[in-house]
């Protein structure tokens, strides 16, 4: 698909086709607009998690074995790396401002709260939840990419601006609101260029078929208050759930987790050879990721990098 999901960036780059964050959906379109009753195929691909251990778990075995294995181990080693920059890059090609941070550092708190005095969004991934192995590995990429290891590392349009003392500093003479200013501003064009979908409604159209709190929520960008949806602790083990514009399916039961946000959450969407990844990511101008449905463009919501979990190595909240 030409259009980019929320895996765009890193589903082209990686050439086996092992983008992790969504899974496959064998489904047709004509299946795909009656919703109700779908059975589903998806299995979740491995994980970064999974190819660690599977390092690991190659050691011990006899010589002959243990070089075929080291081999493979290897290149699971590689591979996982190679996913983890796209991974890295992904999440600062996307997001206007991204901080790669440590939770306990006093650094990473006070680049937050320069940031946060100052009104301006980021996505942060917290490097310490990521498990010490990937956070070693991570912290080698960014060296790689910004030249240091330490951490913050702080992005603002997809350049490091540096760390905790330079992002105060940036802060402080003005000079850093200007540049995530200028940063959203590229962003907002890069959506505008963007917006069309196959499934295109007048705002008659949908008004006839939603009732009025869908269209607030779908079409206008609206937010439910939190805790109030009746999917939030809604945890089926069989199914999937649907865009309430168009029936796409878009979610696996198996995707949602349990979560304390108050919102509904899933940590992977559907893919398909028919319509590609059926939920994509757009910033929606004010620093955050916003998600819509690939074919009616409905608002989902956003989605976060910040739960990462051995099942949930992406640390992907949507
Ligand atoms: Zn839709």
């Amino acid at each position: 698909m030409a259009r980019p999901g929320i895996l765009g960036v890193s589903a082209a780059r990686l050439h086996d086709g092992a983008a992790r964050s969504f899974e496959t959906l064998r489904i047709n379109r004509t299946s795909a607009s009656k919703p109700q009753g779908l059975s589903f195929s998806g299995a979740a691909a491995a994980s970064v998690v999974s190819a660690v251990t599977a390092f690991s778990a190659a050691r011990g075995t006899t010589l002959r074995s243990n070089l075929r294995a080291r081999h493979v181990a290897m290149a699971q080693t590689i591979e996982a790396n190679a996913y983890l920059k796209a991974k890295i890059e992904e999440m600062v090609a996307l997001q206007p401002v991204m901080v790669f941070s440590k939770s306990w550092c006093p650094f990473c708190k006070k680049a937050k709260e320069a940031m946060e005095q100052q009104g301006i969004r980021f996505g942060v991934c917290e490097l310490d939840q990521l498990g010490s192995e990937v956070e070693a590995e991570v912290q080698d990429i960014l060296a790689g990419l910004t030249g240091a290891r330490t951490v913050p590392r702080v992005f603002v349009g997809g350049n490091c601006i540096g760390g905790g003392t330079d992002t105060e500093k940036l802060a402080a003479d003005g000079s850093l609101k200007k540049m995530v200013g200028e940063a959203l501003a590229s962003y907002k064009n890069k959506v505008s260029g963007a917006t069309s979908f196959e499934l295109e409604k007048s705002d008659e159209e949908w008004l006839s078929e939603l009732d009025s709190e869908k269209f607030r929520i779908l079409r206008r960008r609206g937010t439910e208050p939190p805790g109030s949806h009746k999917y939030d602790k809604f945890l089926p083990k069989v199914g999937h759930f649907s865009c309430g514009g168009c029936g796409l399916p878009l979610y696996s039961a198996s995707s949602k987790f349990a979560s304390t946000c108050g919102w509904p959450v899933f940590d992977k969407c559907y893919a398909s050879d028919d319509v590609g990844q059926h939920v994509m990511g757009q910033p929606d101008g004010s620093g955050a990721l916003e998600i819509v449905c690939t074919r009616c463009g409905s608002h989902l919501g956003h989605v976060f990098y910040d739960s990462v979990t051995e099942a949930n190595p992406n640390g992907e909240r949507h």
